[in-house]
Parts: structure tokens; C-alpha cells; sequence
């Protein structure tokens, strides 16, 4: 992995520990149809959008380290494959090299 796929990557981690922590809050007052604004887990570090997500869903999503949740078009096939699609977000999955830094770096492993 060049120093520039490793640095998009790390970038998504970052985020994913965001999204994580408000996970973690809401978890605590809400059930799985609320739904939260998450931040969307792209890898340009800049990125401050946000997307509506029920727990459920997001919980889904976090239960593959390989898998994050970006803004539509938000996605980098240089590092991830678009695995499902709608109007509000896009789910990918890392591949090779990137999904095993950001596998390493799940706070849940
Ligand atoms: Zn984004």
C-alpha cells in the first residue's frame, strides 16, 4: 500500500472513532429505529457531512471492520468497492492492504 492509500485509510479510522463514540452515547437513550446523525466516513479529512442513520443500521454496518458508511459519491474505488446503495448513503468495504489497516484499528477488536 503506498503511503497515500495508507494515509486516505487512516483518515476513515479517524471518523469511524467518531461515529463510534456517538453510537456509544445513543445507545444508551435510544432503541434501533432511532435514527442519529453520523459522520460520513469518507477519506477526505475535511469532510464534515453528516448522515441520518437508524442504530440498527449503523450497528449493521459496524459489525464488518471492513465496512464503512460514506455520502453518495464519497466512495474511493482505489481502496473500496461500493457494496450497497440508496439516496442517503453508500456502504464500502475495504479491499487488500486498506482493509487490513483499518480491520487492525477497529476499536472493537
Ligand atoms: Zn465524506
Amino acid at each position: 500500500m503506498d503511503y497515500r492509500e495508507e494515509r486516505l485509510a487512516r483518515n476513515e479510522v479517524l471518523f469511524r472513532n467518531v461515529n463510534e463514540q456517538i453510537e456509544q452515547a445513543a445507545m444508551s437513550q435510544g432503541t434501533d429505529e432511532h435514527v442519529y446523525e453520523f459522520f460520513c466516513e469518507c477519506s477526505n479529512i475535511d469532510c464534515s457531512l453528516r448522515l441520518p442513520l437508524t442504530l440498527g443500521v449503523y450497528e449493521e454496518i459496524r459489525s464488518d471492520p471492513r465496512l464503512f458508511v460514506v455520502a453518495p459519491g464519497h466512495e474511493l474505488p482505489e481502496i473500496e468497492v461500493v457494496i450497497r446503495r440508496n439516496t442517503e448513503y453508500h456502504v464500502v468495504r475495504k479491499q487488500g492492504e486498506a482493509a487490513e489497516l483499518v480491520a487492525a484499528r477497529d476499536p472493537r477488536s
